[in-house]
Protein backbone atom coordinates (compact mmCIF):
# COMPACT_ATOMS: atom_id res chain seq x y z
CA UNK A 1 0.00 0.00 0.00
CA UNK A 2 1.74 3.42 -0.76
CA UNK A 3 2.16 5.42 2.13
CA UNK A 4 -0.59 7.58 1.23
CA UNK A 5 -3.00 5.82 2.16
CA UNK A 6 -1.46 5.01 5.58
CA UNK A 7 -1.17 8.39 6.51
CA UNK A 8 -4.96 8.78 5.90
CA UNK A 9 -5.37 5.79 8.26
CA UNK A 10 -3.71 7.35 10.84
CA UNK A 11 -5.79 10.13 11.80
CA UNK A 12 -9.41 8.15 11.22
CA UNK A 13 -8.82 4.31 12.52
CA UNK A 14 -7.23 1.58 10.97
CA UNK A 15 -10.38 0.34 9.75
CA UNK A 16 -11.80 3.45 8.09
CA UNK A 17 -11.55 3.08 4.31
CA UNK A 18 -11.48 6.07 1.70
CA UNK A 19 -12.81 6.64 -1.38
CA UNK A 20 -11.61 9.18 -3.82
CA UNK A 21 -13.72 10.49 -6.80
CA UNK A 22 -11.88 12.32 -9.67
CA UNK A 23 -13.78 15.14 -11.43
CA UNK A 24 -12.35 16.34 -14.24
CA UNK A 25 -13.56 20.30 -14.83
CA UNK A 26 -13.18 22.12 -18.12
CA UNK A 27 -15.26 25.45 -17.86
CA UNK A 28 -18.21 24.02 -15.75
CA UNK A 29 -19.02 26.66 -12.99
CA UNK A 30 -22.34 26.07 -13.71
CA UNK A 31 -22.03 22.12 -12.61
CA UNK A 32 -19.44 22.05 -9.67
CA UNK A 33 -21.75 22.85 -6.90
CA UNK A 34 -24.71 20.76 -8.22
CA UNK A 35 -22.14 18.06 -8.32
CA UNK A 36 -21.30 18.39 -4.79
CA UNK A 37 -24.65 17.95 -3.14
CA UNK A 38 -25.00 14.73 -5.95
CA UNK A 39 -22.69 13.43 -4.69
CA UNK A 40 -22.04 14.07 -1.43
CA UNK A 41 -25.28 12.31 -1.03
CA UNK A 42 -23.97 8.90 -0.51
CA UNK A 43 -22.59 10.25 2.44
CA UNK A 44 -24.81 8.31 4.93
CA UNK A 45 -24.57 5.25 2.68
CA UNK A 46 -20.70 5.36 2.67
CA UNK A 47 -20.74 5.82 6.31
CA UNK A 48 -21.86 2.87 7.14
CA UNK A 49 -19.87 0.58 4.96
CA UNK A 50 -16.63 2.75 7.06
CA UNK A 51 -15.97 4.74 3.71
CA UNK A 52 -14.80 8.24 4.19
CA UNK A 53 -15.33 10.41 0.69
CA UNK A 54 -13.19 12.93 -0.64
CA UNK A 55 -13.36 14.85 -3.92
CA UNK A 56 -10.56 16.31 -6.14
CA UNK A 57 -11.59 18.41 -8.92
CA UNK A 58 -9.35 18.39 -11.37
CA UNK A 59 -9.35 22.03 -13.07
CA UNK A 60 -8.15 21.50 -17.16
CA UNK A 61 -7.49 25.47 -17.64
CA UNK A 62 -10.88 26.45 -17.16
CA UNK A 63 -11.60 30.19 -18.45
CA UNK A 64 -14.76 30.87 -16.57
CA UNK A 65 -15.53 30.46 -12.79
CA UNK A 66 -14.77 26.99 -11.84
CA UNK A 67 -11.69 27.65 -9.69
CA UNK A 68 -13.11 30.09 -7.19
CA UNK A 69 -16.50 27.73 -7.38
CA UNK A 70 -14.63 24.38 -6.19
CA UNK A 71 -12.81 27.25 -3.75
CA UNK A 72 -15.95 27.98 -2.22
CA UNK A 73 -16.70 24.70 -1.65
CA UNK A 74 -13.02 24.09 -0.08
CA UNK A 75 -14.03 26.48 2.48
CA UNK A 76 -17.09 24.67 3.71
CA UNK A 77 -15.87 21.28 3.30
CA UNK A 78 -12.52 20.04 4.18
CA UNK A 79 -12.92 16.77 1.77
CA UNK A 80 -12.88 18.66 -1.44
CA UNK A 81 -9.58 19.17 -3.42
CA UNK A 82 -8.52 21.31 -5.95
CA UNK A 83 -5.96 20.63 -8.75
CA UNK A 84 -5.78 23.38 -11.26
CA UNK A 85 -3.83 22.91 -14.56
CA UNK A 86 -1.37 26.00 -16.13
CA UNK A 87 -3.76 24.86 -19.47
CA UNK A 88 -6.06 23.24 -20.98
CA UNK A 89 -4.28 19.70 -21.13
CA UNK A 90 -7.47 17.35 -22.27
CA UNK A 91 -9.89 15.30 -19.97
CA UNK A 92 -6.99 12.50 -20.66
CA UNK A 93 -4.40 14.33 -18.62
CA UNK A 94 -7.10 15.02 -15.94
CA UNK A 95 -7.82 11.73 -15.52
CA UNK A 96 -4.07 11.05 -15.01
CA UNK A 97 -3.31 13.51 -12.40
CA UNK A 98 -6.56 12.89 -10.08
CA UNK A 99 -5.27 9.36 -9.98
CA UNK A 100 -1.59 10.58 -8.97
CA UNK A 101 -3.40 12.74 -6.43
CA UNK A 102 -6.42 10.55 -5.28
CA UNK A 103 -5.53 9.02 -1.90
CA UNK A 104 -8.28 6.58 -1.36
CA UNK A 105 -8.16 3.11 -1.52
CA UNK A 106 -11.09 2.57 -3.99
CA UNK A 107 -11.21 5.29 -6.85
CA UNK A 108 -13.78 6.76 -8.95
CA UNK A 109 -14.05 9.00 -11.89
CA UNK A 110 -17.26 11.12 -12.98
CA UNK A 111 -18.05 13.81 -15.17
CA UNK A 112 -18.87 17.19 -13.93
CA UNK A 113 -21.75 17.63 -15.64
CA UNK A 114 -23.65 14.95 -14.17
CA UNK A 115 -24.08 12.51 -16.96
CA UNK A 116 -22.42 9.67 -14.83
CA UNK A 117 -24.91 9.82 -12.00
CA UNK A 118 -23.42 9.61 -8.29
CA UNK A 119 -26.84 7.72 -7.56
CA UNK A 120 -24.85 4.81 -9.16
CA UNK A 121 -22.46 4.48 -6.46
CA UNK A 122 -23.49 2.30 -3.63
CA UNK A 123 -24.50 -0.61 -6.35
CA UNK A 124 -20.92 -0.09 -7.91
CA UNK A 125 -19.53 -0.20 -4.50
CA UNK A 126 -21.51 -3.46 -3.78
CA UNK A 127 -19.61 -4.84 -7.03
CA UNK A 128 -16.44 -4.29 -5.62
CA UNK A 129 -17.47 -5.60 -2.20
CA UNK A 130 -18.48 -8.73 -3.81
CA UNK A 131 -14.89 -9.10 -5.12
CA UNK A 132 -14.65 -7.58 -8.54
CA UNK A 133 -11.94 -5.06 -9.11
CA UNK A 134 -13.04 -2.67 -10.86
CA UNK A 135 -16.71 -1.51 -11.97
CA UNK A 136 -17.39 -0.11 -15.41
CA UNK A 137 -20.10 1.57 -16.58
CA UNK A 138 -21.97 1.81 -20.00
CA UNK A 139 -24.82 3.63 -21.81
CA UNK A 140 -26.97 1.43 -23.86
CA UNK A 141 -28.73 4.59 -25.25
CA UNK A 142 -27.51 7.63 -26.81
CA UNK A 143 -30.22 9.66 -26.56
CA UNK A 144 -30.41 13.32 -27.06
CA UNK A 145 -26.98 12.92 -29.16
CA UNK A 146 -26.95 14.25 -32.49
CA UNK A 147 -27.10 11.05 -34.32
CA UNK A 148 -24.51 11.88 -36.72
CA UNK A 149 -22.38 11.73 -33.84
CA UNK A 150 -23.55 8.49 -32.44
CA UNK A 151 -23.36 6.80 -36.10
CA UNK A 152 -19.25 7.63 -36.17
CA UNK A 153 -19.46 6.45 -32.42
CA UNK A 154 -20.78 2.92 -33.31
CA UNK A 155 -18.57 2.96 -36.55
CA UNK A 156 -15.43 3.75 -34.17
CA UNK A 157 -16.28 0.86 -31.29
CA UNK A 158 -17.45 -2.03 -34.23
CA UNK A 159 -13.65 -0.73 -35.86
CA UNK A 160 -11.49 -1.04 -32.64
CA UNK A 161 -12.88 -4.39 -31.91
CA UNK A 162 -12.08 -5.74 -34.81
CA UNK A 163 -8.21 -4.25 -35.23
CA UNK A 164 -7.02 -4.00 -31.27
CA UNK A 165 -6.78 -6.94 -29.22
CA UNK A 166 -7.44 -4.61 -26.03
CA UNK A 167 -11.14 -4.82 -25.56
CA UNK A 168 -13.29 -1.33 -25.73
CA UNK A 169 -17.03 -1.35 -25.13
CA UNK A 170 -19.18 0.57 -26.92
CA UNK A 171 -20.54 2.97 -24.79
CA UNK A 172 -18.42 2.71 -22.42
CA UNK A 173 -18.23 5.96 -20.39
CA UNK A 174 -15.08 6.71 -17.81
CA UNK A 175 -17.70 6.78 -14.69
CA UNK A 176 -15.77 3.90 -12.97
CA UNK A 177 -14.77 2.55 -9.58
CA UNK A 178 -11.77 0.46 -8.72
CA UNK A 179 -9.37 -0.51 -6.30
CA UNK A 180 -6.34 0.96 -5.39
CA UNK A 181 -4.89 -2.60 -7.08
CA UNK A 182 -6.12 -1.28 -10.06
CA UNK A 183 -5.30 2.59 -9.50
CA UNK A 184 -1.57 2.21 -9.39
CA UNK A 185 -1.58 -0.19 -12.39
CA UNK A 186 -2.89 2.22 -14.50
CA UNK A 187 -0.26 4.63 -12.91
CA UNK A 188 2.42 2.20 -14.04
CA UNK A 189 1.32 2.89 -17.79
CA UNK A 190 3.23 6.08 -17.99
CA UNK A 191 2.74 6.83 -22.20
CA UNK A 192 1.91 10.39 -22.89
CA UNK A 193 -1.02 9.32 -25.64
CA UNK A 194 -3.47 8.96 -23.10
CA UNK A 195 -6.51 6.63 -24.40
CA UNK A 196 -7.91 5.60 -20.92
CA UNK A 197 -10.96 3.31 -22.29
CA UNK A 198 -8.32 1.63 -23.75
CA UNK A 199 -5.83 1.73 -20.82
CA UNK A 200 -8.80 0.29 -18.53
CA UNK A 201 -8.99 -2.85 -20.42
CA UNK A 202 -5.07 -3.13 -21.32
CA UNK A 203 -4.63 -3.74 -17.41
CA UNK A 204 -7.26 -6.34 -16.95
CA UNK A 205 -8.47 -7.52 -13.70
CA UNK A 206 -11.73 -8.63 -12.96
CA UNK A 207 -14.74 -5.95 -14.27
CA UNK A 208 -18.74 -5.66 -13.47
CA UNK A 209 -20.04 -3.84 -16.50
CA UNK A 210 -22.97 -1.76 -14.87
CA UNK A 211 -25.88 -0.58 -17.89
CA UNK A 212 -27.80 2.67 -17.54
CA UNK A 213 -29.91 4.97 -19.89
CA UNK A 214 -28.00 8.32 -21.71
CA UNK A 215 -28.92 10.83 -19.42
CA UNK A 216 -28.58 14.33 -21.08
CA UNK A 217 -26.14 17.60 -19.49
CA UNK A 218 -27.91 19.04 -16.60
CA UNK A 219 -26.45 22.77 -17.53
CA UNK A 220 -23.22 24.28 -19.76
CA UNK A 221 -22.43 22.44 -23.07
CA UNK A 222 -20.58 19.85 -24.45
CA UNK A 223 -16.81 20.60 -24.23
CA UNK A 224 -16.16 17.41 -27.12
CA UNK A 225 -16.79 19.31 -30.91
CA UNK A 226 -16.67 16.73 -33.62
CA UNK A 227 -13.55 17.16 -34.54
CA UNK A 228 -11.77 17.05 -30.99
CA UNK A 229 -13.86 13.57 -31.01
CA UNK A 230 -12.37 12.36 -34.73
CA UNK A 231 -9.08 13.29 -33.23
CA UNK A 232 -9.50 11.65 -29.91
CA UNK A 233 -11.01 8.44 -31.78
CA UNK A 234 -7.56 8.72 -33.92
CA UNK A 235 -5.80 8.28 -30.77
CA UNK A 236 -7.50 5.70 -29.73
CA UNK A 237 -6.94 3.57 -32.71
CA UNK A 238 -2.77 4.28 -33.30
CA UNK A 239 -2.57 3.62 -28.99
CA UNK A 240 -4.61 0.32 -29.30
CA UNK A 241 -4.10 -1.03 -32.39
CA UNK A 242 -1.41 -1.66 -35.04
CA UNK A 243 -3.34 -2.78 -37.81
CA UNK A 244 -3.40 0.34 -40.28
CA UNK A 245 0.82 0.47 -40.62
CA UNK A 246 -0.28 -3.49 -41.58
CA UNK A 247 -2.76 -1.88 -43.80
CA UNK A 248 -0.46 0.54 -45.49
CA UNK A 249 1.95 -2.90 -46.53
CA UNK A 250 -1.48 -4.50 -47.65
CA UNK A 251 -1.86 -2.08 -49.98
CA UNK A 252 1.83 -1.39 -51.39
CA UNK A 253 1.50 -5.14 -52.19
CA UNK A 254 -1.94 -5.13 -53.54
CA UNK A 255 -1.03 -2.46 -56.20
CA UNK A 256 2.54 -3.59 -57.04
CA UNK A 257 0.49 -6.79 -58.41
CA UNK A 258 -1.85 -5.35 -60.21
CA UNK A 259 0.83 -2.58 -61.58
CA UNK A 260 2.27 -5.91 -62.67
CA UNK A 261 -0.47 -7.70 -64.00
CA UNK A 262 -1.35 -4.50 -66.29
CA UNK A 263 2.18 -4.33 -67.87
CA UNK A 264 1.90 -7.98 -68.68
CA UNK A 265 -1.61 -7.46 -70.06
CA UNK A 266 -0.30 -4.20 -72.32
CA UNK A 267 3.06 -6.55 -73.43
CA UNK A 268 0.97 -8.67 -74.83
CA UNK A 269 -1.88 -6.91 -75.99
CA UNK A 270 1.15 -4.90 -78.36
CA UNK A 271 3.35 -7.84 -79.02
CA UNK A 272 0.41 -10.31 -80.66
CA UNK A 273 -2.25 -8.18 -81.44
CA UNK A 274 -0.02 -5.48 -82.77
CA UNK A 275 -2.30 -2.58 -80.78
CA UNK A 276 -1.48 0.67 -80.61
CA UNK A 277 -0.60 1.93 -76.87
CA UNK A 278 -2.85 4.66 -76.37
CA UNK A 279 -5.09 5.71 -73.51
CA UNK A 280 -3.78 8.98 -72.26
CA UNK A 281 -6.85 9.67 -70.18
CA UNK A 282 -6.46 5.88 -68.27
CA UNK A 283 -2.89 6.33 -67.45
CA UNK A 284 -3.73 9.32 -65.36
CA UNK A 285 -6.16 7.67 -63.71
CA UNK A 286 -4.17 4.82 -62.39
CA UNK A 287 -1.20 7.52 -61.32
CA UNK A 288 -3.30 9.84 -59.44
CA UNK A 289 -5.16 6.90 -57.72
CA UNK A 290 -2.24 4.80 -57.04
CA UNK A 291 -0.37 8.15 -55.62
CA UNK A 292 -3.20 8.68 -53.71
CA UNK A 293 -3.05 5.16 -52.10
CA UNK A 294 1.00 6.22 -51.50
CA UNK A 295 0.50 9.33 -49.73
CA UNK A 296 -2.55 7.61 -47.46
CA UNK A 297 0.00 4.91 -46.66
CA UNK A 298 2.57 7.70 -45.98
CA UNK A 299 0.34 9.60 -43.81
CA UNK A 300 -0.37 6.65 -41.69
CA UNK A 301 3.22 5.85 -41.16
CA UNK A 302 3.64 9.59 -40.24
CA UNK A 303 0.49 9.23 -37.90
CA UNK A 304 2.49 6.53 -36.20
CA UNK A 305 5.74 8.44 -36.70
CA UNK A 306 4.05 11.71 -34.52
CA UNK A 307 2.90 9.89 -31.33
CA UNK A 308 6.55 8.18 -31.30
CA UNK A 309 7.59 11.12 -31.57
CA UNK A 310 5.66 12.93 -29.00
CA UNK A 311 6.46 9.64 -26.64
CA UNK A 312 10.34 9.73 -27.56
CA UNK A 313 9.75 13.93 -25.70
CA UNK A 314 9.06 12.24 -22.12
CA UNK A 315 7.01 15.84 -21.98
CA UNK A 316 4.96 15.79 -18.70
CA UNK A 317 1.13 14.89 -19.10
CA UNK A 318 -0.21 18.03 -17.37
CA UNK A 319 1.40 20.89 -15.51
CA UNK A 320 0.14 22.21 -12.54
CA UNK A 321 -0.95 26.19 -11.37
CA UNK A 322 -1.94 25.51 -8.09
CA UNK A 323 -2.98 22.58 -5.42
CA UNK A 324 -4.96 23.40 -2.71
N1 LIG B 1 -13.40 17.88 -19.84
C1 LIG B 1 -12.09 18.20 -19.44
N2 LIG B 1 -11.22 18.68 -20.39
C2 LIG B 1 -11.58 18.84 -21.70
C3 LIG B 1 -12.89 18.50 -22.09
C4 LIG B 1 -13.77 18.00 -21.13
O1 LIG B 1 -11.73 18.06 -18.28
O2 LIG B 1 -10.74 19.30 -22.48
C5 LIG B 1 -14.34 17.36 -18.81
C6 LIG B 1 -15.67 18.10 -18.75
O3 LIG B 1 -15.59 19.21 -17.91
C7 LIG B 1 -16.61 17.04 -18.22
C8 LIG B 1 -16.04 15.76 -18.80
O4 LIG B 1 -14.70 16.03 -19.18
O5 LIG B 1 -16.59 16.95 -16.80
C9 LIG B 1 -16.83 15.27 -19.99
O6 LIG B 1 -16.95 16.30 -20.95
P1 LIG B 1 -18.29 16.60 -21.73
O7 LIG B 1 -19.46 16.47 -20.81
O8 LIG B 1 -18.13 17.91 -22.41
O9 LIG B 1 -18.29 15.43 -22.79
P2 LIG B 1 -19.55 14.56 -23.30
O10 LIG B 1 -20.29 14.10 -22.07
O11 LIG B 1 -20.35 15.47 -24.15
O12 LIG B 1 -18.91 13.43 -24.06
MG1 LIG C 1 -20.96 15.24 -20.60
Amino acid sequence: MRPKVSRFREGHGISMKLLSAIVPCYNEEENIADFYHEFIKNEVFFKEKEVELEIWYIDDGSKDGTVSEIKKLIQKDGRVHLLSFSRNFGKEAAIYAGLEKANGDYVVFLDADLQDPPALLPEMFGFLKEGYDSVATRRVTRKGEPPIRSFFARMFYRLMRKISKTEIMDGARDYRLMTRQVVDSILSIHEYNRFSKGIFGWVGFETKWLEFENIERKKGETKWSFWKLFLYSLDGITAFSTAPLGFAAFMGVLFCIAAFALIIFTIIRKAVFGDPTSGWPSLVCIISLISGVQLFCLGIVGQYLAKTYMEVKRRPIYLVKEEI
